[in-house]
């Protein structure tokens, strides 16, 4: 879609939901400015040097094989998901101090180890309690729109409404919830756990899950830069958008004003900040505008991202382990395919709900990160930890609370000249880097359809 006119827009945020959308206002020929307040690009999927020279990554991130809008934009960029990923076709669990388990999950690249995972694993989850798993299929094959009928229950509700299996609960639902989105199950709207399924169950040949081949700030966000610079968008580090500056005559949106009094003036404007973020910035004539009255009421959850360098290996898997009864639900083992280190392993793992850790400080954090996983790998206990890093994430993602799913926002405001993305807009794929860039994507169309409507010309 070729917009007949070419408005200047100015973005502000250099993560994936605002270089998705510079990218697709680039190739339609839009001249973009995207802002971003840090050195680096990527957010909250970024990577960054540490003052050792080793890459330190915001959290551990796995690629589902559901992303087609993420990769789509790999491969444009001419980073192929084949080079930026490496694919596993298991998910291992374990249950603190208690059995583990190994589920093949993709029936076509995996067809063996899906079956006699499936039919083994018995110690890990009883084959009642396999069976009992079964309706998460048929609400998960509606369409979208039906699952938001979901978003009144928590999945604890939804769960007490569909089955008695309490081992399902705790050994499979829990530990997912806690990994995908950050967030017990009594907080976790059932429309986004169903919705995860219904995307995993609609494209089966794609139930895999994708580990980085190196740190994301080398194999893609300096690739998507140059791709962007070479298409004449101007991207400008460590500037922030300090306010956004409202004219009330107008009903418009006059400037971005930066940290540092610049005024930056266009005819788009693109807030592709978290929504944490945009909230105190919303211009205050707004704010009682019901539109943006529920994006102050979003509400956010804490992660805590803790990455350890092991003198020794202690584990000898590249793929992800999810953890049931543990605020420690996945970890995954980075020294072989992601950020190579001989000496050892090299744990990246998500500590949440964090909620009551926050306040803990960094040495309690690793000790208790080291007695969870320990309980399943006795090596640990052996193994001295050379380095560590500890990064607390006070507002990671929106809690997915029932209502809030359905109460993010469209991309299009009802200021013509504002625009919002971000993975906390609406999308089908709620907080992930699939979010982001479906939330980009969306921001971009609804700006190029704006144009076309004569908005600008
Ligand atoms: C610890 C952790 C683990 C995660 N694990 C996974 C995972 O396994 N799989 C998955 O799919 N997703 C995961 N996610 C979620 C994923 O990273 C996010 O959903 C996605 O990166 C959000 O992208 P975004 O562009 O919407 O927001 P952000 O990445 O937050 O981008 C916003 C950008 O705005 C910038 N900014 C902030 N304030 C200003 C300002 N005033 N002016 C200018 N710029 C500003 C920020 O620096 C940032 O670059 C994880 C996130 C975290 C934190």
């Amino acid at each position: 879609m070729l917009p007949r006119s070419n408005p200047r827009v100015v973005i502000a945020g250099g993560g994936l939901a605002g270089l998705a959308c510079a990218k697709l206002l680039a190739d339609a020929g839009l001249p973009v400015t995207v802002l971003e307040s840090q050195a680096n690009l990527g957010g909250r999927a970024g990577t960054f040097l540490d003052q050792d020279g080793e890459w330190v990554e915001q959290g551990l991130h796995l690629f589902a094989g559901a992303y087609a809008q993420f990769r789509a934009l790999l491969r444009d960029i001419g980073r192929p998901p084949r080079e930026v990923l490496f694919w596993t076709d298991d998910l291992r669990f374990e249950a603190k101090s208690g059995p583990s388990a190994t589920f093949g999950i993709n029936p076509v690249y995996a067809p063996l180890r899906t079956l006699l995972g499936a039919l083994g694993n018995n110690d890990y989850l009883g084959p009642l309690a396999k069976l009992s798993l079964l309706p998460l299929l048929a609400p998960a094959a509606l369409p979208e729109a039906l699952l938001r009928r979901f978003d009144r229950l928590t999945v604890v509700d939804w769960w007490r409404r569909t089955s008695r299996s309490r081992q399902a609960l705790e050994r499979v639902l829990r530990p997912f919830c806690r990994a995908i989105q950050f967030t017990d199950a009594e907080q976790f709207s059932a429309y986004n756990l169903l919705g995860w399924a219904h995307q995993t169950l609609i494209r089966p040949l794609r139930a895999r899950l994708g580990g980085y081949r190196g740190a994301r700030d080398e194999t893609i966000f300096a690739p998507l830069a140059t791709y962007l610079q070479q298409r004449g968008v101007e991207i400008r580090t460590k500037v922030a958008l300090d306010e956004i500056v409202y004219d009330e005559k107008t009903g418009k949106i006059a400037g971005f004003k930066l940290a540092g009094g610049e005024l930056l003036e266009a005819d788009v404007y693109v807030v592709a900040l978290p929504a944490w973020v945009f909230a105190p910035k919303i211009p205050q004539p707004l704010r009682g505008r019901p539109f943006f009255a529920d994006i102050l009421d979003l509400p956010t959850a804490p992660a805590i991202s803790v990455q350890l360098w092991f003198d020794r290996v202690v584990t000898r898997r590249d793929g992800f382990t999810m953890v049931a009864g543990s605020n420690c639900p996945v970890y995954q083992d980075h020294s072989r395919r992601t950020y190579p280190f001989a000496m050892g392993s090299r744990l990246s793992v998500i500590v949440s709900p964090a909620d009551a850790l926050m306040a803990w400080d960094e040495a309690a954090i690793v000790e208790h990160v080291l007695a969870d996983l320990g309980a399943a790998h006795p090596q640990i206990a052996g193994a001295k930890v050379v380095k560590r890093v500890v990064l607390k994430h006070e507002h990671h993602l929106i809690r997915p609370l029932p209502g809030a799913m359905t109460r993010r926002p469209k991309q299009a405001t009802p200021v013509e000249n504002l625009f919002l993305a971000g993975d906390w807009t609406q999308q089908d794929f709620f907080g992930s880097q699939e979010g982001a860039v479906r939330g980009g994507n969306a921001c971009a169309r609804a700006i190029i359809e704006a144009v076309n409507r004569g908005v600008w010309t």
